[in-house]
C-alpha cells in the first residue's frame, strides 16, 4: 500500500497531534524529511499594504515605561545550569518575513561552531520554556550601583567583560549610562508581558515580546538608559523611549557599541525584517567580529541570519 494512502487514512486528530509535536520540536529524531526553504526571498514589497506593519517613520515613538517585574528576580545560576533547550519554534507571524525552516536534526555545533551567541530569536523563531542560558552572573558584582540601579540584573559571563569595558569607556567620555534590563527568563517575560497588557493594552504587543520570543532570554542582551532621556522626551518617569537615540549615551552606543561586540537588534525601520519596532536602547552581544560586520554592512543581526546563516538548529546540550 502506498505511503500516501496510509497517511491519508490517519484520523484528523492524529495528524494534528503529529503536526503539533513537530512544531514543538519535541522529538528531533521524529522530524521527517527536512523541508529546506532557505530564505524564500519573498519580496516584502509584495505584501499587500493592508497587511504591512506600521512603520515608525516620524521618530514619534512608543513611550514605554518599564514593567516593575521586568527585572529578573531569580537567583543567579552559578553552578552547572540545566541543559539548554533552545528549540527554534516557528509560529505563523504575519508581521515577519518568511524565514528558513528549522532543521531539527542538526546541532548548532555542526553549523555555527562556537557561535551560540548567534542563536536566532525573532517573532517567528522562539526559545523553549526550559531554555536557560549558561553562565549567568549578577551584574552588581561587576558594575557600580549607579550603573545597575541596584536591580538584580543578570547577564551571561561572556558578555560581562566587554560590557564593563564599554561602560568604563563611556564614563571616561563623560557619559552616564545605566542598565535597565538584562536577562529575563521565560516566566519573567510572561509576567512582564502580562503587566504591559494590564497597563497599556493598546501598545502592549508593540512594547513587549511574547514569552519565548524575547532576545532577553538569551542572557546576552542589555537595555541601556540615559539620564538625559526625561528631558529629551519631556516626561519625568520615562525609561524607554525611541528618543534614546537623541541622548548622548544613545548616540555613543550607536557609533561605538560594535567595537565591544554589541549590536543594535532592532534598528530604525527594520520592522518588516525583525518584527520589532525601533529600540535604540536594546543591544545584543554577538562578539566584535560579527558586530563590526553588521555595523559596516548597515544591517541587523536578524537580516544577516535570515540571509546568510543556515536554518535554525538545535543548540548543543553540552
Ligand atoms: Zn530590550
Amino acid at each position: 500500500m502506498p505511503k500516501t494512502t496510509v497517511r491519508a487514512a490517519w484520523p484528523l486528530p492524529l495528524l494534528l497531534l503529529a503536526a503539533a509535536l513537530l512544531l514543538g520540536g519535541c522529538a528531533p529524531a521524529a522530524a521527517g524529511p527536512v523541508a529546506v526553504a532557505v530564505d524564500a526571498g519573498v519580496d516584502s514589497a509584495a505584501v499587500p499594504a493592508a497587511t504591512r506593519p506600521p512603520v515608525i517613520s516620524t521618530g514619534v515613538p512608543p513611550s514605554p515605561t518599564p514593567a516593575p517585574s521586568a527585572t529578573p528576580t531569580a537567583p543567579p545560576a552559578l553552578t552547572a545550569s540545566p541543559t539548554p533547550l533552545a528549540t527554534a519554534t516557528p509560529i505563523p507571524s504575519p508581521s515577519s518575513r518568511p524565514s528558513p525552516t528549522p532543521d531539527r536534526d542538526i546541532l548548532c555545533s555542526q553549523r555555527l561552531p562556537g557561535s551560540d551567541l548567534l542563536t536566532i530569536v525573532t517573532l517567528t523563531y522562539g526559545l523553549s520554556r526550559d531554555f536557560e542560558p549558561r553562565g549567568l552572573v549578577p551584574l552588581d558584582g561587576y558594575l557600580p550601583k549607579e550603573v545597575t540601579l541596584g536591580y538584580p540584573t543578570q547577564l551571561r559571563h561572556v558578555a560581562v567583560g566587554p560590557l564593563v569595558r564599554m561602560i568604563a569607556d563611556m564614563q571616561a567620555a563623560g557619559l552616564h549610562p545605566f542598565i535597565i534590563s538584562g536577562y529575563r527568563s521565560y516566566s519573567a517575560q510572561a509576567i512582564a508581558r502580562q503587566k504591559w497588557f494590564e497597563e497599556e493594552p493598546e501598545r502592549a504587543a508593540i512594547l513587549s515580546a511574547p514569552a519565548g520570543f524575547s532576545e532577553h532570554q538569551l542572557g546576552t542582551v542589555v537595555d541601556f538608559g540615559s539620564p538625559e532621556l526625561p528631558e529629551v522626551v519631556g516626561q519625568e518617569d520615562i525609561e524607554f523611549h525611541t528618543y534614546f537615540y537623541k541622548t548622548s549615551e544613545g548616540m555613543w552606543l550607536a557609533e561605538n557599541a560594535h567595537k565591544y561586540g554589541f549590536t543594535l537588534s532592532y534598528p530604525f525601520e527594520a520592522f518588516e525584517i525583525t518584527g520589532f519596532f525601533y529600540e535604540p536602547w536594546h543591544f545584543r552581544y554577538v562578539g566584535v567580529e560579527m558586530a563590526t560586520h553588521l555595523h559596516e554592512a548597515g544591517i541587523s543581526l536578524t537580516e544577516h541570519q535570515l540571509a546568510e546563516e543556515p536554518p535554525p538548529c538545535i543548540p548543543d546540550e553540552s
